[in-house]
């Protein structure tokens, strides 16, 4: 039933939508940014598989049209390429803001040490450029046209915790001049922009602080331990084991975020609110997880880790539990290998483009 207070009930903009989906349920008009990107591309999934009609917004920094393809036929489905940091005018009743490239870990171990310092440089820009006029121009949009706006922001807002697990009240510890501040205090300036529009401007905001997620169609080659180790056993190469690998982290399958997400942005809770896998595991279990998923032959290989590096990780849950009766299903034995054919795919495809 119709649980909005703005949105729903404004005249009809727009023309085609707008179509009564069985009784007090109207189809929704929903706005994917970031919506070609790994978890974007499930949540349209889960979107258009319910009736909505949704607009992908997204200028494929890090996403990819394969992910989308599926739907190009479907006339609930839009994809428009843009940069979320220029301003667009659309008429929708939510907004779910993911774009946002990557954070920089895949340039850190590059060799060659002039590359490292110029692609930090460019994606300091990029990555904080993006969150705080990307997170703007969509709260103006929300803003503009009543929409609901919820804001994937992440546990790296968490800093290097010192508290265990993390609840939603700690307020993080967060080097400022680190090498991985730009992504950390551009999410948190995010978190910033999305309080004060709710508070100035009466938006109705949500805000998810994400943990660590993987799943099918999660990047190849952009740095993250779950798609560098299984990307690595099928390659038949050493998974690469980031300093003594004592390191914890939660990873929670990509199903249950976006199971997560939707209850966030469909409840009365502003948040935020913590969406991760309680379920915490060290780097070298990971890997011993990879290896009896993939390849019981896999083998580890040790790399210097990154600077400020988070110790461990590990989300409270019970708000997200107690208040959006949402919790993950999906362990990370059950979750590796949904991934597993996906990944092969790709990686064949990519050996055969080189002529392999
Ligand atoms: P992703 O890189 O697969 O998706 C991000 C998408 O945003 C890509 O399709 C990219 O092309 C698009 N994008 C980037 N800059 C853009 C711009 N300026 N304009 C338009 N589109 C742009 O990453 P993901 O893992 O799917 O992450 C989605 C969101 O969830 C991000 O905001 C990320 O910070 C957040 N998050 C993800 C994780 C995780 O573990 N995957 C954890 C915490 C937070
Ligand atoms: N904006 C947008 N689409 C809209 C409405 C606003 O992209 O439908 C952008 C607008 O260009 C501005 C930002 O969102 O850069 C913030 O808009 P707001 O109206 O809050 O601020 P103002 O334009 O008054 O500075
Ligand atoms: N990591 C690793 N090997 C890799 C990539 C990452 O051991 O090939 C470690 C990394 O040092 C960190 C953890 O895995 O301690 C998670 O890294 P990721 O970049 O996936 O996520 P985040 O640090 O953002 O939580």
């Amino acid at each position: 039933s119709g649980s909005y207070s703005s949105g729903y009930n404004k005249p009809v903009v727009g023309k085609g939508g707008r179509v009564p989906v069985g009784i007090g349920r109207r189809r929704k008009r929903v706005v994917v940014t970031g919506g070609a990107g790994f978890v974007g591309s499930h949540l349209v999934d889960k979107l258009i598989g319910r009736g909505d009609e949704v607009i992908v917004i997204d200028n494929f920094f890090t996403g990819r049209k394969d992910n989308l393809v599926h739907l190009f036929s479907n006339p609930m489905f839009e994809l428009i390429r843009h940069d979320v940091v220029e301003p667009i005018l659309l008429e929708v009743d939510q907004i779910y803001h993911l774009a946002c490239p990557a954070s920089p870990v895949h340039y850190k171990y590059n060799p060659v040490k002039t590359i490292i310092s110029f692609a930090l440089v460019y994606d300091i820009f990029l990555v904080f450029h993006t969150n705080v006029m990307g997170t703007l121009n969509m709260l103006g949009l929300a803003k503009r046209v009543g929409a609901r706006f919820l804001l994937t922001s992440t546990s790296e807002v968490y800093g290097d915790p010192l508290q265990h697990p993390q609840k939603e009240t700690y307020w993080g510890n967060v080097n400022p001049i680190g090498e991985r501040s730009c992504y950390d205090e551009g999410k948190r300036t995010a978190e910033t922009l999305a309080m004060d529009y709710h508070r100035g401007a009466g938006v109705e905001v949500r805000i998810a602080r994400i943990f660590n997620t993987y799943g099918p169609r999660m990047c190849l080659d952009d740095g993250r331990v779950v798609s560098n180790f299984v990307a690595q056993a099928i390659r038949k190469q050493p998974m690469t084991v980031y300093g003594d690998g004592q390191q914890t982290r939660s990873f929670q399958y990509v199903s249950d975020l976006v199971d997560g997400l939707v209850a966030l942005m469909e409840g009365e809770h502003i948040g935020p609110f913590n969406l991760g896998n309680p379920g915490e595991f060290t780097m070298l279990e990971l890997s011993e997880v990879v290896k009896e998923t993939i390849d019981p032959t896999a083998t580890i290989e040790f790399k210097p880790n990154t600077a400020d590096d988070p110790h461990m990780r590990k989300p409270d849950i019970s708000k997200a539990k107690d208040l959006l009766n949402w919790e993950p299903k999906i362990s990370l034995r059950e979750g590796l290998p949904l991934m597993v054919g996906d990944f092969r795919k790709r990686i064949l495809n990519e050996d055969e483009g080189k002529g392999a």
